[in-house]
């Protein structure tokens, strides 16, 4: 019989025993599963102290805090006690906070969250629950190891994400620890490389957008993975991202300092070329010729426009073109705006 990585289907398994049970390891995406598995009754699961720590509780509320957008509405799978909900309500402010936890420790999560399902993620969609689209941050902390069915719950979080949604995922980076390579704890199901977390959540349409590894737990788990994803695909309201930066509110039109490479591989794609006056440039051979429908002309043409706001349109030669405009053209008293400025916080 042919085993398959649940992560990339390669059948080229390494089959392996530890204990007694076997597991697989991908070659192709350093994924391990087991292939045996030893039933685990987690309703009758007194939780321990494992991953509870305070510092470590707050080390992840504060990773959460700096990707997480505001108001949102969260689902927590496998919320355990609650204590992220705890530490992370303080400092993000959230419209709704519901979990999922199957062991006793729901009692006390009930204390910190809005609302906390008893039963799995699929379970709660098959009953028409929980809403597609309904939820701003999902968090899956510690969780998807002790999943089997790795690819139906990935699937199931990508519906209930919404537009513009994100995935808080946390799993031990391979055995959790280096000085132990491997991992025997019976309830974990996967164990995950970064390679294989990021590969997984791409065939479901989640494109990674911050990694870390390091992560402590606990002593026995000191190396885990978080990562945030978000649906692939561009976002809203990308085409004249750089237009619309905040220094440009108010400037009906900008003259662009260089018509180089960049008007082609960036303003072009990101600019409207509606708030551009023209261009200049100091390559006569422009002069004359179009650039995004504007003209190019001699950076002389500045001495006629007071007052003007002018988009230097190089990395390079950035600090060169603003001596230049402050030496040659002290009288225009132009506001000067950077592409680093605008690309700073695109
Ligand atoms: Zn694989």
């Amino acid at each position: 019989m042919a085993f398959v990585c649940a992560v990339c289907g390669s059948t080229e398994l390494e089959i392996f025993a530890l204990g007694g049970l076997r597991r697989g390891a991908c070659r192709a995406c350093l994924h391990e599963q087991r292939i045996d598995i030893e039933t685990f009754d987690y309703t009758g699961f007194a939780r321990g102290s494992t991953g509870a720590g305070t510092a470590r509780i707050a080390d992840q509320a504060a990773f959460l805090a700096r990707h997480m957008p505001p108001g949102a509405r969260v689902l927590e799978i496998g919320c355990a006690a609650g204590l992220l909900a705890r530490a992370l309500r303080p400092i993000v402010a959230t419209e709704r906070y519901e979990g999922l936890e199957l062991s006793p420790a729901r009692a006390e999560a009930t204390l910190h969250l809005d609302k906390v399902y008893d039963t799995t993620l699929p379970a709660l969609q098959a009953q028409g629950i929980i809403p597609e689209q309904g939820y701003d941050m999902v968090i899956s902390s510690h969780c998807l190891e002790h999943i089997a069915d790795i690819n139906t719950e990935i699937a199931g979080i990508r519906t209930i994400l919404a537009h513009g949604g994100l995935l808080f995922v946390e799993v031990p980076n391979r055995s959790g620890n280096p000085g132990l390579p491997y991992d025997d704890n019976r309830a974990h199901l996967h164990f995950f490389s970064v390679s294989s977390l990021v590969r997984l959540l791409g065939r479901h349409g989640l494109d990674v957008k911050a990694l870390e590894t390091g992560a402590w737990h606990d002593a026995r788990y000191p190396d885990c993975i978080r990562a945030i994803a978000r649906p692939a695909g561009p976002l809203p309201a990308t085409r004249y991202s750089l237009s619309e930066h905040p220094l440009l509110l108010g400037i009906d039109e900008v003259i662009v300092w260089g018509a180089g490479r960049m008007v082609d591989e960036i303003l072009a794609h990101y600019f409207d070329p509606a708030r551009i006056a023209f261009f200049v440039d100091k390559d006569e051979r422009k002069h004359g010729t179009q650039c995004m429908g504007r003209e190019v002309r001699p950076v002389d043409a500045l001495h006629n426009y007071p007052g003007c706001t002018i988009l230097i349109n190089s990395l390079e030669y950035e600090d060169a073109i603003k001596g230049q405009i402050d030496s040659a053209f002290p009288g225009v008293q132009a506001k000067i705006i950077t592409m680093s400025d605008v690309l700073g916080a695109a």
